[in-house]
């Protein structure tokens, strides 16, 4: 095949994935699969055998938590950092943007949203009149998946659990998750992108709304519109709770 015909066929599939998510390169037999449940030790809602809290857990500062957890190995992606990328922001803010993992420039400043795409997040911020310094700033995964590829579920497993130790710290009212990376780690839902944006959803008390992720914007200047008006909502939310 063409290398042009090639590289249209991926452009068109990742503006797809965009916004579909993976569903679509799942074969039709996979998705229909049963699900085999495993034994588990839960009777009920009561757990049997309670797992001992790990240290991490039972932080009660974002700098303790970053202590115990900056050397992590539980997943593949340790393998590949140069830095582990925590988060970064107001440790009271009222707002908790979550992103999807580091990319090459978060990779080696250990900071999020540090690129190009963080140069967009910072300028969307601004267009709602918040600063980087006024939110806290995070990501699905904390270390740099090798291509910038998107997290793979096992990965996302894996890792989700701190963000959602970070958000137990920050306890944030409103979230504003950018992509299906982020929507998925964090509200468990499944439905593509368009099926998510401009509805307010709900996370441990905090109000959650689900927009393009910046670094999409960059590729798709036309998809900006829309995202403008997930901002605003976004913005009056914040406003007018
Ligand atoms: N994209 C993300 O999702 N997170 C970052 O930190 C940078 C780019």
């Amino acid at each position: 095949m063409n290398n042009q015909i090639k590289k249209e066929i991926i452009k068109s599939l990742t503006v797809q994935r965009e916004i579909f998510g993976d569903e679509l390169f799942i074969p039709k037999k996979k998705r229909n699969t049963p699900v085999v449940k495993e034994p588990s030790a839960n009777f009920g809602e009561q757990e049997l055998f309670p797992q001992e809290k790990e240290d991490w857990e039972k932080t009660t500062s974002l700098d303790e938590l970053e202590k115990l957890i900056c050397n992590c190995t539980k997943c593949r992606l340790h393998k590949g950092r140069n830095k582990f990328v925590f988060g970064t922001g107001n440790p009271n803010a009222d707002v908790l943007v979550i992103g999807e993992g580091p990319g090459a420039e978060e990779d080696k400043q250990g900071l999020p949203f540090v690129g190009r795409a963080g140069q967009l997040l910072t300028d969307m911020l601004r267009a709602i009149k918040f600063e980087r310094e006024d939110v806290y700033i995070g990501n699905v995964v904390k270390c740099r998946p090798p291509e910038n590829r998107t997290p793979l579920p096992d990965e996302m497993e894996t890792c989700m659990p701190y963000l959602k130790k970070q958000c137990e710290l920050i306890k944030p009212k409103l979230i504003l998750c950018l992509g299906l990376t982020a929507a998925r780690g964090l509200l468990k839902k499944r439905e593509s992108l368009g099926d998510l944006r401009g509805k307010v959803f709900e996370y441990e008390g905090a109000k959650v709304m689900v927009t393009y992720h910046s670094a999409a914007l960059l590729r798709n200047p036309h998809w900006k519109k829309d995202c403008w008006e997930d901002l605003k909502k976004f913005r009056k939310l914040y406003d007018a709770p």
